[in-house]
């Protein structure tokens, strides 16, 4: 493909430096204290800083940074280094993980430290490429940020955050979810990264993302970058000054400029970038789950949970029993199915009436609307569940809570 015109890149090594210069000043007066900096900053152990910014990567992939902070913590203090994440369990990393989603995460996270305890004597790799070789579910960016942030190297970034800020300083208003964008994207970044604070740099980056260059409603007038801001130059002159006007890029065949068919829109300002192909809407599932309760031998009620398969969505998790529902089916027959599903785990028949109906509750997965139809029954004798089938057990209400249960089942 032909090179893109070069208004939409960085190529002033002046402006790059001043750049640089001013979103360092201002990361250094205005960033804010998370626990994974703090931790980074005083570790002087080179594995230990790499581990404590994986993990916090890891947690921060698809998730709030205030959800992060209190997960990061108590993961922490129980696991602080590699070895002592290698020798946990499967279980105890759900248990924790529990609520914070994405799940394959933390399994993954566990499976990578016992192979850097094992296969590479306890090191971790100190390159972006080696990280992102060797560990699984490192991918280029937490590669990027873990080789960076903890070893110095000088390697750029580009996660959403990032993807906003460059877009908008440089009009590009392709779809930022393109492969040719997100190519240009890291090119921008390589060639940005400061070459002696580069993991300073790169936070900055996101930071400026996080919290004055957000999706709606930006804060230019404070932004340390916005005089090499193409945007908002674009918005306060209507046009892309000095550099010629970037719109007449879009008369051509100029892969970053916005589609012709999509012009720029004033009313927008700068958040007409990034642009993104629309979403394909979540698909709509339907799922029959019964809270099966028992009282106890101390007299409490105790609930039965089963254990999902090892792989697939919630891998691993604990759930009240399910099934699956087809589109369309009728109330009795979703009864009738959800009592022949209870039989199979109790060995003994399930009258369909004698589901009690509770409710529905709904749930969004990243790309799933979940709905589960909740019943409950209340039993009386003793029931001997099937042993051939997946894992199961009786909880109290505490332990349910305890246990590694996803939001969902939580809020069922
Ligand atoms: Fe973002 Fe506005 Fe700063 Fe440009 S000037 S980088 S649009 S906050």
């Amino acid at each position: 493909p032909a090179p893109p015109p070069a208004r939409h890149l960085f190529s002033d090594p002046a402006e790059i430096d001043a750049l640089r210069r001013n979103l360092l000043a201002w990361y250094d007066r205005c960033k804010r204290d998370l626990p994974w900096r703090t931790l980074a900053a005083a570790e002087p152990d080179a594995d230990r800083r790499g581990y404590a910014v994986w993990v916090s990567e890891i947690m921060l992939q698809q998730t709030q940074v205030a959800t992060v902070i209190d997960y990061y913590t108590r993961w922490m203090q129980k696991w602080p280094t590699l070895q002592a994440l290698a020798q946990a369990s499967l279980e105890e990393v759900n248990q924790l993980w529990a609520g914070l989603g994405y799940y394959s995460r933390g399994k993954r996270l566990q499976e990578a430290a016992r192979k850097v305890v094992s296969e590479l004597a306890g090191q971790m790799p100190r390159t972006a490429e080696d990280l992102r070789e060797l560990l699984p579910g490192v991918g280029r960016y937490t590669a990027g940020a873990i080789a960076s942030i903890s070893y110095g190297q000088a390697t750029g970034v580009v996660d959403g955050n990032v993807i906003r800020v460059l877009c908008r300083l440089r009009c590009i208003g392709a779809d930022s979810s393109s492969p040719a964008v997100i190519d240009r994207l890291w090119d921008m970044a390589n060639v940005l990264v400061d070459r002696s604070r580069p993991g300073d740099f790169n936070q900055a980056l996101m930071e400026l993302g996080a919290t004055v260059c957000v999706p709606k409603s930006p804060l230019c007038r404070e932004c340390p970058v916005k005089q090499h801001c193409q945007a908002w130059r674009r918005k306060l002159f209507g046009k892309a000054l000095p550099v010629p006007d970037v719109e007449d890029c879009g008369v051509g065949d100029c892969p970053l400029c916005p589609p012709a068919t999509e012009p720029w829109d004033s009313s927008l300002g700068v958040t007409n970038f990034p642009r993104k192909a629309a979403k394909k809407p979540p698909r709509a599932l339907r799922t029959a789950t019964c809270v099966l309760e028992r009282r106890g031998c101390h007299g409490a009620p105790e609930y039965l949970i089963v254990q999902r398969p090892s792989s697939g969505l919630l891998a691993g998790l604990w759930e009240f029993p399910s099934l699956p529902l087809a589109q369309g089916l009728q109330e009795e027959k979703e009864r009738e199915e959800l009592a022949d599903h209870l039989q199979a785990w109790m060995g003994q028949p399930v009258a369909a009436a004698g589901l009690q109906f509770i409710g529905e509750v709904t749930h969004i997965f990243s790309h799933i609307h979940q709905t589960y139809v909740v019943y409950s029954l209340h039993l009386d004798g003793d029931v001997t569940l099937d042993p051939a089938l997946s894992p199961s057990r009786w909880v109290t209400q505490d332990e349910f809570q305890a246990s590694a249960v996803p939001t969902a089942m939580k809020k069922v």
